[in-house]
């Protein structure tokens, strides 16, 4: 697969974040890019939270036609909007920005890359309790999840009160995908595993430099009950030890690696407006990620 020469007429694509070196969305878009013959190139822009406004604008100006956005600027980017998607207006996060005659518009893919390999297992998770350890950007992304895949409740673990009040606030009416939300310390949440269909990790804990560390400690994920499954949105290490902890429970594991294909394969189909090759995402992420 090659890609084409980089000419005056070739389209810019990117993501923007701070800092964003690290980041494997050039690695997964631009062979998907090459795969379907497009003349685009996809770039990382480290920007600095105060020169966002001003990076917008200007790549809006050299005709950029998407950007995806990661850390710090997936919250902060929302007033500098034209446009939201209802999903990303009930995340309270956006994470994919294409161009408008009025500006940029934005999503968030987030939501529909975690639901992907949920939904891929089943269809309809009612009934279920999902229960989130962190209480972050994409914890956000997977509390509006949890209430599109049908789960009945979601219990967010966190160790910062202001952070988990907002949650509370956030996911209440008015919002449109307001859910049953309980909040919890990591000292007392004990009780709330055993009762957990879905356990996620949306913190860092668990990918370098703190690749040898788990979210909770083993006597605790011997709470889980034998149905649970355990989804770590870390995608490096493969597996996290958390993942190899539940799997040596015997519970079914699924890692981030999906849900960045994903999301990533949503973003680029909004842009190019064509099916993107989620296979060739994949492998370009495998591959990199066995060589580095
Ligand atoms: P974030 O906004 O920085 O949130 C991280 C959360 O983890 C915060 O609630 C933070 O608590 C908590 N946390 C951090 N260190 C902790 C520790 N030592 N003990 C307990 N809690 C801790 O980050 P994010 O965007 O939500 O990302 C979270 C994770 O998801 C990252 O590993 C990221 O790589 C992964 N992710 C994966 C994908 C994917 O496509 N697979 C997409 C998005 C994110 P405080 O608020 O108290 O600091």
């Amino acid at each position: 697969m090659t890609s084409l020469p980089i000419t005056g007429k070739t389209q810019l694509l990117g993501v923007i974040g701070y800092p964003i070196a690290h980041s494997l969305s050039p690695v997964m878009h631009n062979q998907a890019i090459a795969a379907l013959g497009v003349d685009a190139v996809y770039v990382a822009f480290p920007i600095a939270p105060a020169n966002l406004s001003v990076a917008l604008a200007g790549l809006a100006t050299v005709g950029t036609i998407g950007l995806s956005v990661t850390i710090p600027h997936k919250q902060a980017v929302i007033p500098l909007l034209a446009e939201i998607s209802d999903q990303a207006r009930a995340v309270g996060a956006v994470n994919t920005l294409w161009q408008t005659d009025r500006g940029w518009a934005g999503t968030n893919t987030d939501v529909d890359g975690f639901m992907a390999p949920l939904l891929a297992l089943r269809s309809s998770w009612q009934g279920s309790t999902m229960v989130v350890l962190g209480s972050g950007g994409a914890a956000r992304a997977t509390i509006t999840s949890a209430r599109l895949l049908g789960c009945d409740r979601v219990v967010v673990i966190g160790r910062d009160s202001a952070k988990l009040a907002a949650l509370q606030r956030d996911f209440s009416p008015p919002n449109p995908l307001a859910i049953a939300l309980e909040v919890s310390g990591w000292d007392d949440c004990d009780r709330w595993l055993s009762q957990a269909d879905l356990l996620v990790n949306a913190t860092p804990v668990g990918m370098p430099p703190r690749a040898d560390e788990l979210p909770l400690s083993i006597t605790q994920l011997a709470l889980l009950p034998a149905r649970a499954i355990a989804y770590d949105l870390i995608y490096t290490p493969r597996p996290t030890r958390f993942l190899q902890a539940a799997a040596d429970r015997g519970l079914q594991a699924i890692d981030g690696l999906e849900m960045l294909v994903q999301q990533g394969a949503v973003a680029l189909t909004r842009w190019l407006d064509r099916p993107a090759p989620t296979d060739i995402m994949r492998a370009a992420l495998d591959q990199f990620l066995q060589q580095h």
